[in-house]
């Protein structure tokens, strides 16, 4: 796997926490109760200036603040690990993904100052003021527009990112014209690749939003346009018909591994170690009993969790346990019941890639 002297790019997920309750986030259900699996904890600045050495920091090309779980504007201190990593590499590209809904202006405008062009925020902004919060439900789009307009006059960098949906495709262009108007430098059209289960193995048509109390109270459904599809989605009756079912596509995958070609490693808001955020994101699956995935047992079989936790290890150390390589060594299993990680064979396998599709 991946070796200590070659990282490139750390993604660290600062918290698990969030303001918001997307309902395609794996932090709650379906927009409802909060994913019970959850620690809910944060990063710290003294946990991050254990985890990641001075040395690493130096010589490395990004850092991504985003994760699985949470939105790094929640945690207390993602502003002084920022400002850290700046004053250590005046090089490095920071970059948060966001829904930018928290914080005051005078928080933003200190976070423009420490991002400038060297790295960029991604709002993620579904819609306009009467569309926004169906998807990014208890966010605020004044609020949001706010916050970004305080960071761009501060100098930083901000990009916009719009999930495509039914009930916001219309809005497009709207949306484009006015991110070029409050002087976002980029406006990123998102083609989901969310409606899909992932434990039935297939495409949906809708998505029922729940409330607090796990009651439904409507429902979202992906784009009509065409344009906007994802095009691994639109493949999936093309791959059944080839393979016979999409486990057996998943059974005889190529992987070629994204984290390795990245030359990148993920550091959760525990501060666990994995190649990537795809195999974090295992450790908390709100659908299945606690700790009972794949990759939970393979873990389990190398030491457990405080094996690769960096606020007692060091990333080096970590990185020679063998858990890693038995990650590597199960692309090459003749099938998943053999030990192939279905995680990677979805997520890196050769013909149905949802992540890298919802941007061609
Ligand atoms: S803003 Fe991000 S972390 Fe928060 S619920 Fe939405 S997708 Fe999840
Ligand atoms: S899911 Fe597996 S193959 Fe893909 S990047 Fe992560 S570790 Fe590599």
């Amino acid at each position: 796997m991946l070796d200590y002297n070659t990282i490139e790019t750390l993604h660290i997920e600062v918290t698990d926490k969030c303001n918001a309750s997307c309902p395609q986030c794996a932090r709650n259900q379906s927009g409802g109760k909060v994913n019970s699996h959850l620690p809910l904890v944060e990063l710290s600045l003294n946990d991050i200036k254990k985890i990641v050495p001075v040395e690493l920091i130096h010589r490395l090309k990004s850092a991504l603040f985003c994760g699985n779980f949470g939105d790094p504007i929640v945690a207390k201190e993602t502003l002084e690990i920022l400002e850290y990593f700046r004053e250590i590499n005046s090089n490095i590209n920071l970059s948060i993904n966001t829904n930018g809904s928290a914080r005051d202006v005078s928080w933003w405008t200190r976070l423009g100052e420490v991002i400038q062009n060297k790295g960029n925020i991604k709002f993620g902004i579904d819609g306009l003021a009467d569309t926004h919060a169906l998807y990014r439900k208890g966010t605020d789009f004044h609020k949001i527009i706010r916050n970004a307009e305080a960071f761009i006059k501060a100098g930083g960098n901000a990009h916009w990112d719009y999930i495509v949906f039914r009930h916001n495709e219309h809005q497009v262009e709207e949306a484009r014209a006015l991110a070029a108007q409050l002087g976002f430098k980029k406006f990123i059209v998102k083609k989901t690749g969310r409606f899909f289960s992932n434990s039935k193995l297939e495409k949906k048509d809708h998505q029922d939003v729940l409330d607090e109390q796990n009651q439904p109270i409507y429902k979202i459904q992906p784009p009509v346009n065409p344009e906007f599809h994802n095009s691994s989605l639109a493949r999936e009756e093309g791959l059944i018909k080839q393979f016979g079912s999409m486990q057996s596509y998943l059974e005889t995958t190529d992987v070629s591994c994204k984290s390795l070609q990245e030359k990148s490693l993920y550091v959760s808001s525990e501060g666990l170690i994995f190649p990537c955020c795809w195999t974090a994101n295992q450790m908390y699956v709100w659908y299945v009993p606690a700790a009972s995935t794949p990759l939970h047992k393979l873990l389990d079989s190398h030491g457990g969790p405080e094996t690769i936790n960096a606020k007692f290890n060091s990333l080096e150390s970590i990185l020679e346990n063998p858990f890693f390589k038995s990650i590597q060594e199960s692309w090459s299993c003749k099938s998943i019941s053999e030990g192939k990680l279905q995680v990677c064979a979805k997520t890196c396998g050769s013909s149905f890639d949802q992540f890298k599709d919802q941007y061609l």
